[in-house]
């Protein structure tokens, strides 16, 4: 018998990293050719972080710190990428699935347009979802003072797993 009180849940995050010259820049797990990355913790793929918030958050399983803390060394230059598949796994065994994810990036350069199509399809690829289920949207900054600077804000639609 099904548990009535498992409803679909949402889950959101937010993250920001500043610019600085001279690194890779990697955005959803996507490198776009760019005369500075992003710094921070690991790779400072600022929305795979703000993702991996959302998916933690949807079933009120911490942040991303509590499970990678930046102050550890070992987390320095890491792929992103290893933070979403745990958060995956913790999804998993609450018995969840991801329905739908979708994100907005505020940064005023590099343009996002070119590569808009790529970072859907790599963030679908890594969630186990098809690109239609992943929105992604990019807006430029609009004279908040935040020009050096990426930020994400992603918000997961997490369904029950129904077994046959
Ligand atoms: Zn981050």
């Amino acid at each position: 018998m099904s548990n009535p009180h498992r409803t679909p849940r949402i889950g959101y995050g937010w993250d920001s990293h500043e610019f600085k010259p001279g690194i890779p820049l990697k955005i959803g797990g996507v490198l776009i050719p760019h005369d500075s990355g992003l710094a921070g913790h690991s790779d400072g793929d600022v929305l795979l972080h703000a993702l991996t918030d959302a998916l933690l958050g949807a079933i009120a399983a911490g942040d991303i710190g509590a499970y990678f803390p930046p102050s550890d060394p070992k987390w320095k230059g890491a792929d992103s990428v290893v933070f979403v598949r745990e958060a995956l796994s913790r999804i998993d065994d609450a018995g969840y699935a991801v329905g739908n994810v979708d994100s907005t990036l505020i940064l005023a350069a590099p343009k996002i347009g070119p590569h808009a199509r790529a970072i859907q399809r790599n963030v679908a690829s890594l969630l186990g979802i098809e690109p239609d289920q992943v929105g992604v949207k990019a807006k430029t900054p609009e004279g908040m003072g935040t020009d050096n600077a990426a930020i994400a804000h992603v918000v997961v639609l997490l369904t029950e797993i129904c077994w046959p």
